[in-house]
């Protein structure tokens, strides 16, 4: 673990009393008898953490009155709710380690007041929890559960991978990114959202049919994408040519590089837009492929966080 906010979680560790995990951008630690969970929800806004615990009362769920009164005043919160069993403190963009720690205080001091207990968020077991990693998410786990989940995962065996119906299933996927490109060609549009269809629809396929991503599952992906990119462009062109010229789609299809070179079809206007498409393409595929590739190499991982301990 070594990258830009490693630097800035390790200034939490001694000013807040927490430890950072080997390997993920995530704090934890106990205070008020509290089991704190200290992280970014998104891997792309490191700065922008909150913190979660598993609670329950008697008196119910966390009130909205409640969650102002706490705001009321303290810059440093961004927002206070509850979800089932989990209260997700937002924590400021960027927020300091002196703050921080103010914070958390405030905040379990305000749990203990409020008549609230920790919970394991899995079973609802009242007792201690430990922060835990599980398949891409953080959970606060009480022992028996994370004993059970690990052993779950154990005798499990790994998902195997088939790249041939992987390809399969990202082509078909790629063809609703296509009938994107080309629906919204003809109404006019050249839009992001069409590279987004086209990079979460053939991942997703691919992922469907395939199994599981990996390298080898993203690069095939990828070059369909591609492929299939150019091909809606080129279709959607035939569809056009095939309008103006009362011809059928196909030889449309096959007279659009004659078109070109005859400048029957301008050459600026059919480049400009096929490199539009691929940008748009690039910003829905990068982050679908990036997401895709982290799930499945996370999604066997169950334990509890855990510090870098002493090198041995
Ligand atoms: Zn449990």
């Amino acid at each position: 673990m070594a990258n830009r906010w490693q630097k800035y979680y390790s200034g939490f560790v001694e000013t807040a009393g927490l430890t950072l995990d080997a390997e993920y951008p995530a704090l934890f630690g106990s205070r008020n008898g509290f089991d704190l969970l200290v992280y970014p929800p998104k891997a792309s806004a490191p700065g922008a953490m909150v913190c979660t615990v598993s609670v329950q009362r008697a008196a119910g769920p966390l009130s909205g009155a409640e969650s102002k009164q706490f705001r009321k005043g303290r810059k440093d919160c961004n927002g206070l709710t509850q979800q089932g069993r989990l209260v997700t403190l937002s924590l400021r963009n960027g927020i300091k380690p002196d703050a921080l720690n103010t914070l958390l205080e405030d905040f379990t001091q305000f749990l203990q007041q409020a008549g609230f207990e920790t919970i394991c968020q899995a079973c609802g077991a009242p007792g201690a929890t430990q922060g835990c990693f599980a398949g891409g998410r953080y959970l606060h786990l009480c022992p028996s559960c994370l004993a059970g989940m690990q052993q779950q995962q154990a005798t499990q065996p790994a998902k195997p991978e088939n790249p041939v119906a992987g390809a399969v299933g990202a082509l078909i996927g790629s063809l609703a990114g296509a009938v994107c490109i080309i629906l919204l060609s003809q109404l006019g549009y050249v839009a992001a959202i069409s590279g987004l269809v086209m990079g979460v629809c053939a991942i997703k396929g691919y992922e469907m049919l395939g199994g599981r991503l990996s390298g080898k599952g993203a690069a095939i992906s990828v070059v369909i994408m591609l492929l299939m990119t150019y091909v809606a462009d080129r279709l959607d062109w035939a569809i056009v040519i095939a309008r103006e010229l009362g011809t059928d789609v196909f030889t449309g299809f096959r007279s659009v590089g004659a078109l070109l070179e005859m400048e029957a079809i301008e050459g600026s206007v059919y480049w400009g837009n096929l490199v539009m498409l691929y940008l748009f393409l690039l910003l829905g595929m990068v982050p679908t492929v990036m997401a895709g590739l982290r799930a499945s190499r996370e999604a066997g991982v169950i334990r509890p966080l855990q510090g870098a301990g002493p090198q041995l």
